[in-house]
């Protein structure tokens, strides 16, 4: 668990068990604990004197001992032309994390991260140029939650682990905190509302089968082949796109749950028509929907192809029967890809940010 300098505990890396076990050996009865709960995920406080369920000694002593927040906005991002919003936060260890919220007619997309930085090294996302540096624990992971309905007072229709890091390789964590933001008591998410987004970790998706996993799975798989998949997600060495294809078909047996597959397209890498053959074909194993993302990157090894192009890769897919959907080019004035926003912070006199301190 993690404190921070003052050694207070911070209560939302805790589970609902663990928060009830916490209360109880602090000497109060279980149903204190219900009350804390909802004061932390239904009521968003950031510190216990408005809870006046309970009593004024015990609201001081919590006050005390415990922490609620742990994160600090430091910059937040209004798109000019379409609704996306981002944040950026410091943590205790002076280490920084993003989150964005994406405005889509009636679907509110909370985009949150799950490490400091990531291993994995995908060519084309600016996350993959910090490195890891950390993952993140249950609490930083669910707070990006809170602190986004608190300053934007409205509540996601879905959360998608695809800001910055690999979910899969801080799995406990972030199902942890996937619990947490679902449960019926405090912000009430609907499961199926909440997709964890991987690389394709392929062991951790089998774990993810075996559990009873409650929420959705997302998979970027960017590329139809190993040959190519493997230049922009050096992933595939370790996890090549057989096994990570029977995983998958494995996971649906279990849950019966369709999966996203993500693919970001870039232009004359992974936008062919012999592209779109190959993936069509990994599409009939496994039930699924695709979601076609134009590159955004500023460099121009990866380019998003043109829009024609776009729309004929769009087109084979669905003349062979798969569901795709288009992702608009939100946040494009934001750098709204994952990590984006991070690597420019430092320095940037980019108009339109907004700084905290
Ligand atoms: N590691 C996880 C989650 C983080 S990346 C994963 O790989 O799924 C979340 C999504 O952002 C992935 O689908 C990834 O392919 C996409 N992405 C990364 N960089 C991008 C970029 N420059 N342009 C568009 N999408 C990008």
């Amino acid at each position: 668990m993690q404190t921070n300098n003052q050694n207070r505990t911070y209560l939302l890396d805790f589970s609902r068990e663990e928060l009830t076990q916490y209360i109880r050996e602090l000497g109060f009865e279980s149903y204190r604990a219900d009350q804390i709960f909802k004061g932390i995920y239904h009521q968003l406080l950031s510190d216990f004197q408005p809870l006046s369920t309970l009593s004024r000694s015990l609201r001081h002593q919590l006050d005390h001992i415990t922490d609620l927040r742990q994160l600090t906005l430091k910059a937040r991002v209004n798109s000019s032309h379409d609704n996306t919003t981002k944040f950026l936060w410091e943590l205790n260890d002076a280490r920084f994390v993003e989150s964005v919220i994406i405005y889509e007619g009636k679907r509110i997309t909370y985009c949150i991260s799950t490490q400091v930085g990531c291993a994995l090294d995908c060519r084309f996302c600016a996350t993959a140029k910090m490195g890891f540096l950390r993952n993140l624990s249950a609490g930083e992971i669910v707070e990006q939650v809170i602190q986004m309905n608190n300053s934007e007072q409205i509540l996601p229709t879905n959360v998608v682990f695809m800001g910055m890091g690999e979910p899969l390789l801080n799995r406990q964590n972030v199902l942890k905190a996937a619990h947490l933001m679902s449960d019926p008591e405090g912000m009430t998410i609907a499961r199926k509302r909440i997709t964890i987004s991987t690389s394709g970790i392929v062991p951790a998706i089998q774990k993810l089968a075996d559990s009873d996993f409650p929420f959705s799975l997302a998979v970027s798989l960017n590329a139809p082949d190993d040959y190519k998949r493997r230049m922009l997600m050096p992933v595939t060495e370790r996890f090549p796109l057989k096994e990570l294809v029977e995983s998958l078909v494995y996971f649906y047996s279990k849950t019966k749950s369709r999966i996203t597959f993500e693919y970001v397209l870039i232009a004359g890498m992974n936008d062919s028509r012999e592209d779109a053959e190959n993936l069509v074909k990994i599409c009939r194993r496994i039930p699924s929907k695709i979601n076609l993302i134009p590159c955004n990157s500023h460099d121009p090894q990866f380019k998003a192809p043109a829009d024609v192009q776009i729309n004929r890769f769009a087109t084979y897919l669905r003349d062979h029967f798969c569901t795709v959907t288009t992702r608009l080019r939100k946040g494009f004035d934001i750098d709204a890809a994952c990590g984006q926003l991070y690597t420019r912070h430092a320095g940037s006199k980019k108009p339109g940010i907004v700084r905290h301190k």
